[in-house]
C-alpha cells in the first residue's frame, strides 16, 4: 500500500498561467515557504524565456523556443529536477498542483479537485472571462498531460466573494440579464483577501468570525473588500476587473454614459473602447506619465500636476470606499493595506487614512515608514487597527490545495 506522507514531506506545485505566461512556485508546506520559482514569458512568440530561481539565490534564464503551455511545462519541470538549478530530485515529489483560476462564475464558491466535469463547468466560464480562462485552461491540460497521476486543484479568484448577497451582487439593469447573461457582481482579487484576512486575525490574535474588516488590495490591479466574520460581503470589483477603484491603467467605476458618449466621440468599436478602458485610462490616463505609482510619485514630487492629481484620486478612491464598506459592516476592526502600493507606499497610506479618526483610525506615522511587511502601523490606543500585510497568492493557493488533496 502507498505510504501516506506527512506535510512536512509535502510540495506543492502552484501555476498561475496567462495567456503568453506562465508563473510557478514550488512550496515547501513544511516551512510555507518557497523553494523554487519562476516565469516563463512569450509563449508562443518569438523570444520566448524561462526564469527559474532557487533557495540559495541561484538563479537560471533559458531562452529557448516555447510554443505553447504544454512545452513551458515541460521544460519548467524539467528545470525543477536539474541537478544543478532543481529544487527536487524526483517529480514524484510534488504531492499536488494547484491552479490560479481567475473566474469561476456562480459555480464554484470554494476551491475544488479538477475532475472532468471542472473542466467541463470552466470551459463554460471561458464567456466571462474570454482573455483569463482560457490560458488557465491551458495550463491544466497541460500539467494533466505531463503528470498524469498527480492531484489537481483548481483555485478562483471570485470564489472568496460568492458569499456576497443579491442586494450586492445585482445590478440596477433589467433582472433577466442575470439569468440570461450571467451580468452580476462577480469580484476578483479573492484569494488576497482571504489570505490577508486571515493573516489580520493572527495579527490581531482575535477568532475571524467575531472580526469586522476592509482589505485594500492595492496593486496595478487594485479593489477593496469588505470582510465580515471571514466572508466578503461587498467588494470593489464588478461583473469585470474593470470596475471600482480607478488603476493603473483601467478607469475603475464611471457613469455609464461616459462610455458610449467616448464611443461616439472617438468613432470606438466595442473592442477598442474595451482596450481603451482597460488599458489606456486609471493613473496612466491621468497623470499621463507612467500607470507605475513609482514613477507618478516622483513626477508629483517634481511639480506635475497632473501626477498629482492621479495620486489625489486614488486616495480619496479609496477613502470613498472604506467609508461606505464600514457603513455596509456596520463598524470596523482593521483596514489591511496590501499589493504593490499598499504594501510599499507609506506616503499613499497615510493620505488614505488622513480624517479618518470618526472610525477610530490613527496612524502611527514612524511605524508607517514600512515597506513590505507584516505590521500594525496604527498607534496604540487606536480603536480601528491598520495593518501591513504582504499578500501571498501562491501560500494562500497551496494551502487549499492541500487541505483538497490530503
Ligand atoms: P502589484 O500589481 O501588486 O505588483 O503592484 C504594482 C504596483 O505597486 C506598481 O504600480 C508599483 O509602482 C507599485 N509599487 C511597488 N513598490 C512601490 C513603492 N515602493 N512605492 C510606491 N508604489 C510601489
Amino acid at each position: 500500500m502507498e505510504k501516506l506522507k506527512g506535510v512536512e514531506e509535502m510540495k506543492i506545485l502552484v501555476i498561475n498561467c496567462g495567456s503568453s505566461s506562465l508563473k510557478y512556485q514550488v512550496i515547501d508546506m513544511d516551512t510555507k515557504n518557497p523553494i523554487a520559482k519562476g516565469l516563463v514569458e512569450r509563449i508562443g512568440l518569438p523570444g520566448a524565456v524561462l526564469t527559474h530561481s532557487i533557495t540559495s539565490g541561484k538563479k537560471e534564464v533559458i531562452k529557448t523556443e516555447i510554443p505553447n503551455h504544454v512545452a513551458a511545462i515541460e521544460l519548467v519541470l524539467k528545470e525543477l529536477v536539474s541537478p544543478e538549478y532543481g529544487a527536487l530530485q524526483d517529480l514524484s515529489e510534488i504531492y499536488a498542483i494547484g491552479h490560479r483560476v481567475v473566474h469561476g462564475g456562480e459555480k464554484f464558491s470554494k476551491s475544488v479537485v479538477i475532475d472532468d466535469e471542472v473542466m467541463k463547468a470552466l470551459k463554460d466560464c471561458i464567456e466571462l472571462a474570454p482573455l483569463h480562462n482560457p490560458p488557465n485552461i491551458a495550463g491544466i491540460k497541460a500539467c494533466q498531460k505531463m503528470m498524469p497521476g498527480t492531484p489537481q486543484v483548481a483555485v478562483f479568484d471570485t470564489a472568496f466573494h460568492q458569499t456576497m448577497k443579491p442586494a450586492s451582487y445585482i445590478y440596477g439593469l433589467p433582472y433577466e440579464y442575470y439569468k440570461k447573461y450571467g451580468i452580476r457582481k462577480y469580484g476578483f482579487h479573492g484569494t488576497s483577501h482571504k489570505y490577508v484576512s486571515q493573516r489580520a486575525a493572527v495579527l490581531l490574535k482575535k477568532p475571524l468570525q467575531e472580526l469586522k474588516l476592509i482589505s485594500c488590495h492595492l496593486g496595478n490591479g487594485a479593489s477593496i473588500s469588505a470582510i465580515r466574520g471571514g466572508k466578503s460581503i461587498e467588494t470593489s470589483m464588478g461583473f469585470t476587473p474593470l470596475d471600482g477603484l480607478m488603476m493603473g491603467t483601467r478607469s475603475g467605476t464611471l457613469d455609464p454614459a461616459i462610455v458610449t458618449y467616448i464611443m461616439c466621440r472617438e468613432n470606438l468599436s466595442c473592442d477598442q473602447a474595451n482596450d481603451f478602458l482597460n488599458n489606456k485610462c486609471g493613473a496612466l490616463g491621468v497623470s499621463g506619465v507612467s500607470s507605475d505609482f513609482r514613477d507618478i510619485e516622483v513626477a508629483a514630487k517634481q511639480g506635475n500636476f497632473r501626477a498629482q492629481l492621479a495620486l489625489d484620486i486614488f486616495a480619496h478612491d479609496v477613502k470613498q470606499f472604506i467609508g461606505s464598506y464600514a457603513a455596509v459592516l456596520n463598524g470596523l476592526d482593521a483596514i489591511i493595506f496590501t499589493a504593490g502600493v499598499g504594501e510599499n507606499a507609506s506616503n499613499m497610506r497615510a493620505d488614505i487614512c488622513k480624517n479618518l479618526d470618526f472610525l477610530g483610525i490613527d496612524l502611527d506615522l514612524e511605524k508607517n515608514k514600512v515597506r513590505g511587511e507584516e505590521v500594525d502601523v496604527s498607534k496604540a490606543n487606536a480603536r480601528c487597527r491598520v495593518l501591513v500585510i504582504p499578500t501571498n497568492e501562491e501560500l494562500m493557493i497551496a494551502l487549499d490545495t492541500l487541505e483538497l488533496t490530503m
